[in-house]
C-alpha cells in the first residue's frame, strides 16, 4: 500500500507540474486528490491491512495529500500569473501608432454666410420672410412691373412648368406677397433668403443659386436710408474699413436703381487683378421700389416710399473667401468644404 501511496505521489506530482492551464489543473484534482480520485481509491483498502500499520500509511497517506495540495495551489497560482501576463500582453495598446482623427461637421461655407448676413439684418430690426420656389408667373414679374411682353423678362432665363408657372428666379416676389399680406401696416422690414433658378451654368452662374432679398416700405423712406442701410451692412460683412459706391442701374421694379459696389478687399480700392483694377467690386443690386409695384400690391405710393435690395449668396461668399470658381461650392468636395 505504500509503494502505492509514493506511486500517487509520483505521478500526481508530474502531471501537476505539466499542467498547462488551470483548466487542467483542476481536472487533475479531481483524479488524484477528489472523493472519487486515486487517493481515495487506495485508501479503501486500510481495512486489509494490519492493524498496526494502519497508523503510518494513515499518516503517509495525509503527507502525500498535504504535499500534493501544495503542489497544486503553487502550479496554480503560477498558472493564473501566466494567464494575466498572456492576456495583458494581448491587450497591449500601441500609443505610437496614428489616431483616428474624429470628423466634425461643420456647416457649408454658403450657410456660414447667409446666417451671417440674417444676423446683420436682423440686428438692424429686420424680419426673415420665405416664399414658394414654384412661383406664379404673375408674382415673379407681373407684380414687378414685368408684364409679359416686358423686354427686361429676357433678362433673366427661366425654368417655365406652364405658361403661369416657373421656378422663381429672383427672391422678388416675396417682396410682393409680404406687402399683400402686409398691406396697410407699416413698417414692412424684410429679408427674404432662398434658392433662385435660372438657366445658366459657368465659372460664375449656376442654374440654382441664393439670393437675398431685402425690403423695407414705411412713411419717408428715401434713397440716403437705402445708402445708410447698405454701407452698414458692408461694413459689417467685408470689415469696417470698406467703402460703398452706388452706380445708376435700371431694374424694372426699382426707381431709381442702382448697382452697388463695396471698395475691393483685396486691395482696399487702389487697384488689382481682383478688382480689374477699378478698386471696387459689385456685390448687390438696389433701388426704391417702383410706385408701380407699391400700388400693385395695395400701398399709396403717394403716400409710403421704400426700397428694395437683392444680393447673391454665392457672389458674397465667393469674394468673402475669395474662391474663384462658384462651382466648387457645389461638389461638395470635403477637401474644399473643410477649409471654412
Ligand atoms: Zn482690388
Amino acid at each position: 500500500m505504500r509503494e502505492q501511496i509514493e506511486k500517487i505521489k509520483e505521478e500526481a506530482d508530474q502531471a501537476f507540474r505539466l499542467a498547462k492551464s488551470s483548466e487542467e489543473l483542476n481536472r487533475l484534482r479531481v483524479k488524484y486528490l477528489g472523493k472519487k480520485g486515486e487517493m481515495t481509491r487506495v485508501l479503501r483498502g486500510m481495512a486489509h491491512i494490519p492493524p498496526e500499520e494502519r497508523p503510518a500509511v494513515g499518516q503517509l497517506a495525509n503527507e502525500v495529500k498535504n504535499y500534493l495540495e501544495t503542489v497544486l495551489e503553487q502550479r496554480l497560482q503560477a498558472l493564473k500569473q501566466e494567464e494575466k501576463e498572456r492576456r495583458l500582453a494581448a491587450e497591449t495598446i500601441d500609443i505610437t501608432l496614428p489616431g483616428q482623427r474624429l470628423l466634425m461637421g461643420r456647416k457649408h461655407p454658403l450657410t456660414q454666410v447667409l446666417d451671417q448676413i440674417k444676423e446683420i439684418f436682423i440686428g438692424m430690426g429686420y424680419a426673415v420672410a420665405e416664399g414658394p420656389e414654384v412661383e406664379y408667373d404673375y408674382y415673379n414679374f407681373e407684380a414687378l412691373n414685368l408684364p409679359k411682353d416686358h423686354p427686361a423678362r429676357d433678362m433673366q432665363d427661366s425654368f417655365y412648368i406652364t405658361d403661369e408657372i416657373l421656378l422663381r428666379t429672383h427672391t422678388s416676389p416675396v417682396q410682393v406677397r409680404v406687402m399683400e399680406k402686409m398691406v396697410p401696416r407699416l413698417p414692412i422690414r424684410i429679408i427674404a433668403p432662398g434658392k433662385v433658378y435660372r438657366r445658366d451654368d459657368d465659372a460664375t452662374h449656376s442654374p440654382m443659386f441664393h439670393q437675398v432679398e431685402g425690403l423695407l416700405v414705411d412713411r419717408h423712406v428715401t434713397f440716403g436710408d437705402l445708402k445708410g442701410t447698405l454701407l452698414a451692412f458692408a461694413k459689417q460683412m467685408f470689415g469696417d474699413e470698406r467703402e460703398i459706391r452706388l452706380r445708376p442701374s435700371y431694374f424694372p421694379f426699382t426707381e431709381p436703381s442702382a448697382e452697388v459696389d463695396i471698395s475691393c478687399i483685396n486691395c482696399g480700392g487702389s487697384g488689382c487683378r481682383v478688382c480689374s483694377y477699378t478698386g471696387w467690386l459689385e456685390i448687390l443690386g438696389a433701388g426704391m421700389v417702383h410706385p408701380r409695384v407699391l400700388e400693385m400690391s395695395g400701398y399709396d405710393p403717394e403716400e409710403v416710399s421704400g426700397f428694395a435690395f437683392g444680393m447673391g449668396v454665392e457672389r458674397i461668399a465667393m469674394l468673402k473667401y475669395g474662391i474663384d470658381d462658384l462651382r466648387l461650392l457645389f461638389d461638395n468636395d470635403l477637401r474644399f468644404l473643410t477649409q471654412f
